[in-house]
Protein backbone atom coordinates (compact mmCIF):
# COMPACT_ATOMS: atom_id res chain seq x y z
CA UNK A 1 0.00 0.00 0.00
CA UNK A 2 1.71 3.45 -0.86
CA UNK A 3 1.25 6.21 1.76
CA UNK A 4 -0.97 8.14 -1.26
CA UNK A 5 -3.19 5.22 -0.63
CA UNK A 6 -3.17 5.50 2.88
CA UNK A 7 -3.65 9.48 2.59
CA UNK A 8 -7.01 9.00 0.38
CA UNK A 9 -8.33 6.02 2.62
CA UNK A 10 -7.93 8.34 5.62
CA UNK A 11 -9.45 11.14 3.54
CA UNK A 12 -12.50 9.30 2.43
CA UNK A 13 -12.70 8.29 6.49
CA UNK A 14 -12.89 12.24 7.44
CA UNK A 15 -15.62 12.75 5.03
CA UNK A 16 -17.67 9.71 6.36
CA UNK A 17 -16.93 11.32 9.73
CA UNK A 18 -18.18 14.56 8.94
CA UNK A 19 -21.27 12.57 7.39
CA UNK A 20 -21.96 10.93 10.26
CA UNK A 21 -22.54 14.13 12.26
CA UNK A 22 -26.08 16.08 12.37
CA UNK A 23 -28.09 17.40 11.04
CA UNK A 24 -29.83 14.50 11.31
CA UNK A 25 -28.95 14.03 15.22
CA UNK A 26 -29.57 17.89 15.30
CA UNK A 27 -33.10 17.48 14.01
CA UNK A 28 -33.60 14.52 17.11
CA UNK A 29 -32.61 16.77 19.98
CA UNK A 30 -35.16 19.36 18.54
CA UNK A 31 -37.88 17.56 17.37
CA UNK A 32 -40.30 17.58 20.38
CA UNK A 33 -39.45 20.90 20.97
CA UNK A 34 -40.45 22.10 17.80
CA UNK A 35 -43.80 20.06 17.43
CA UNK A 36 -44.49 19.09 21.02
CA UNK A 37 -45.22 16.48 23.42
CA UNK A 38 -48.24 15.08 21.92
CA UNK A 39 -46.78 15.28 18.25
CA UNK A 40 -43.16 13.70 19.49
CA UNK A 41 -45.34 10.63 20.71
CA UNK A 42 -47.23 10.26 17.54
CA UNK A 43 -44.19 11.12 15.13
CA UNK A 44 -40.94 10.09 15.23
CA UNK A 45 -38.09 11.40 12.11
CA UNK A 46 -36.55 8.33 10.54
CA UNK A 47 -33.91 9.82 8.04
CA UNK A 48 -32.79 13.05 5.97
CA UNK A 49 -32.73 12.16 2.45
CA UNK A 50 -31.67 14.66 -0.23
CA UNK A 51 -33.00 17.32 2.35
CA UNK A 52 -35.96 15.78 2.84
CA UNK A 53 -37.20 14.69 6.00
CA UNK A 54 -38.83 11.53 6.78
CA UNK A 55 -41.10 11.06 9.24
CA UNK A 56 -42.65 7.82 10.62
CA UNK A 57 -46.24 8.32 12.39
CA UNK A 58 -48.23 6.16 14.90
CA UNK A 59 -51.32 6.64 12.48
CA UNK A 60 -52.37 7.17 9.00
CA UNK A 61 -54.58 9.64 10.08
CA UNK A 62 -51.76 11.52 11.95
CA UNK A 63 -49.54 11.10 8.80
CA UNK A 64 -52.28 13.42 6.77
CA UNK A 65 -52.79 16.21 9.81
CA UNK A 66 -49.44 16.75 9.60
CA UNK A 67 -48.90 17.10 5.76
CA UNK A 68 -51.32 19.49 6.15
CA UNK A 69 -49.21 21.53 8.45
CA UNK A 70 -45.55 20.75 7.01
CA UNK A 71 -44.67 24.17 5.81
CA UNK A 72 -45.14 25.80 9.49
CA UNK A 73 -43.30 22.54 10.77
CA UNK A 74 -40.30 22.91 8.05
CA UNK A 75 -39.91 26.93 8.78
CA UNK A 76 -39.86 26.51 12.72
CA UNK A 77 -37.12 23.51 11.57
CA UNK A 78 -35.40 25.06 9.34
CA UNK A 79 -34.58 27.49 12.18
CA UNK A 80 -32.54 25.35 14.23
CA UNK A 81 -30.93 23.01 11.32
CA UNK A 82 -27.90 24.12 9.74
CA UNK A 83 -28.84 22.89 6.60
CA UNK A 84 -32.55 23.67 5.64
CA UNK A 85 -34.70 20.68 4.80
CA UNK A 86 -36.70 21.33 1.45
CA UNK A 87 -39.82 18.83 2.25
CA UNK A 88 -41.05 16.96 5.12
CA UNK A 89 -42.80 13.43 4.50
CA UNK A 90 -44.96 11.59 6.91
CA UNK A 91 -45.93 7.93 6.55
CA UNK A 92 -47.30 5.62 9.43
CA UNK A 93 -45.33 2.50 7.17
CA UNK A 94 -41.84 2.91 8.42
CA UNK A 95 -43.68 3.73 12.39
CA UNK A 96 -42.29 -0.34 13.12
CA UNK A 97 -38.55 0.86 11.60
CA UNK A 98 -36.15 2.31 14.56
CA UNK A 99 -34.67 5.38 13.42
CA UNK A 100 -31.72 5.15 11.34
CA UNK A 101 -29.74 7.43 13.28
CA UNK A 102 -29.33 4.20 15.59
CA UNK A 103 -27.90 1.92 13.22
CA UNK A 104 -24.67 4.44 12.82
CA UNK A 105 -21.14 4.17 15.22
CA UNK A 106 -20.47 7.57 15.95
CA UNK A 107 -17.41 7.54 14.90
CA UNK A 108 -16.08 4.93 12.33
CA UNK A 109 -13.80 2.76 14.45
CA UNK A 110 -10.77 0.39 12.03
CA UNK A 111 -12.38 -3.05 11.84
CA UNK A 112 -15.07 -0.85 10.76
CA UNK A 113 -14.04 0.57 7.67
CA UNK A 114 -13.70 -1.40 4.65
CA UNK A 115 -10.34 -1.07 4.39
CA UNK A 116 -9.78 -3.16 7.55
CA UNK A 117 -7.62 -6.50 6.86
CA UNK A 118 -7.70 -7.75 10.40
CA UNK A 119 -5.87 -7.14 13.53
CA UNK A 120 -2.31 -8.45 12.12
CA UNK A 121 -1.49 -5.97 11.00
CA UNK A 122 1.50 -5.46 13.09
CA UNK A 123 4.38 -7.85 13.29
CA UNK A 124 3.98 -11.72 15.20
CA UNK A 125 5.16 -12.09 18.65
CA UNK A 126 7.56 -14.24 17.65
CA UNK A 127 8.91 -11.98 14.86
CA UNK A 128 9.25 -9.34 17.18
CA UNK A 129 12.79 -10.98 18.67
CA UNK A 130 14.50 -10.28 14.95
CA UNK A 131 12.97 -6.57 14.50
CA UNK A 132 15.89 -4.74 16.16
CA UNK A 133 15.75 -1.35 13.98
CA UNK A 134 12.43 0.92 12.63
CA UNK A 135 13.97 -0.20 9.09
CA UNK A 136 13.55 -3.93 9.98
CA UNK A 137 10.23 -3.38 11.22
CA UNK A 138 9.04 -1.07 7.65
CA UNK A 139 10.42 -4.14 5.60
CA UNK A 140 8.35 -6.67 7.87
CA UNK A 141 5.37 -4.59 7.84
CA UNK A 142 6.03 -4.26 3.74
CA UNK A 143 6.17 -7.78 3.35
CA UNK A 144 3.21 -8.38 5.50
CA UNK A 145 1.43 -6.13 3.09
CA UNK A 146 2.41 -6.96 0.07
CA UNK A 147 1.47 -10.85 1.02
CA UNK A 148 -1.99 -9.44 1.44
CA UNK A 149 -1.65 -7.72 -1.24
CA UNK A 150 -1.39 -10.65 -3.32
CA UNK A 151 -4.49 -12.59 -2.09
CA UNK A 152 -6.76 -9.27 -2.61
CA UNK A 153 -9.40 -8.87 -5.35
CA UNK A 154 -8.49 -6.32 -8.60
CA UNK A 155 -9.90 -3.17 -8.05
CA UNK A 156 -11.82 -3.23 -11.59
CA UNK A 157 -11.09 0.47 -11.94
CA UNK A 158 -6.98 0.92 -11.53
CA UNK A 159 -6.24 -2.68 -10.81
CA UNK A 160 -5.02 -2.37 -7.73
CA UNK A 161 -5.21 -5.28 -5.03
CA UNK A 162 -7.72 -3.97 -3.16
CA UNK A 163 -9.39 -5.11 0.21
CA UNK A 164 -12.60 -7.21 -0.13
CA UNK A 165 -14.63 -4.61 2.25
CA UNK A 166 -13.89 -2.02 -0.19
CA UNK A 167 -14.90 -3.38 -2.92
CA UNK A 168 -18.47 -4.43 -1.52
CA UNK A 169 -18.79 -0.94 -0.41
CA UNK A 170 -17.56 0.91 -3.09
CA UNK A 171 -17.25 -1.64 -5.89
CA UNK A 172 -13.86 -0.13 -6.38
CA UNK A 173 -10.78 0.49 -3.85
CA UNK A 174 -10.75 3.55 -1.65
CA UNK A 175 -8.68 5.98 -3.82
CA UNK A 176 -10.84 5.19 -6.56
CA UNK A 177 -14.18 5.87 -4.26
CA UNK A 178 -12.38 8.74 -3.19
CA UNK A 179 -12.27 10.23 -6.92
CA UNK A 180 -15.82 9.51 -7.36
CA UNK A 181 -16.66 11.39 -3.98
CA UNK A 182 -14.74 14.36 -5.07
CA UNK A 183 -16.71 14.34 -8.36
ZN1 LIG B 1 -9.01 1.58 -7.92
Amino acid sequence: MSLKSVNDILGVLEQQTKWQEPPFQRLLNCWAEVVGAVVAVNARPVSIQRDVLWVATSSAAWAQNLTFGRQSLLLKLNQKLPTPLVDIRFSSADWQRPPDVQKLPPTVLPHEHPSYLGAKISPRPEAANTIKTANDAFESWAKTMQTRSHNLPLCPQCQCPTPPGELERWRVCSPCATKHIVH
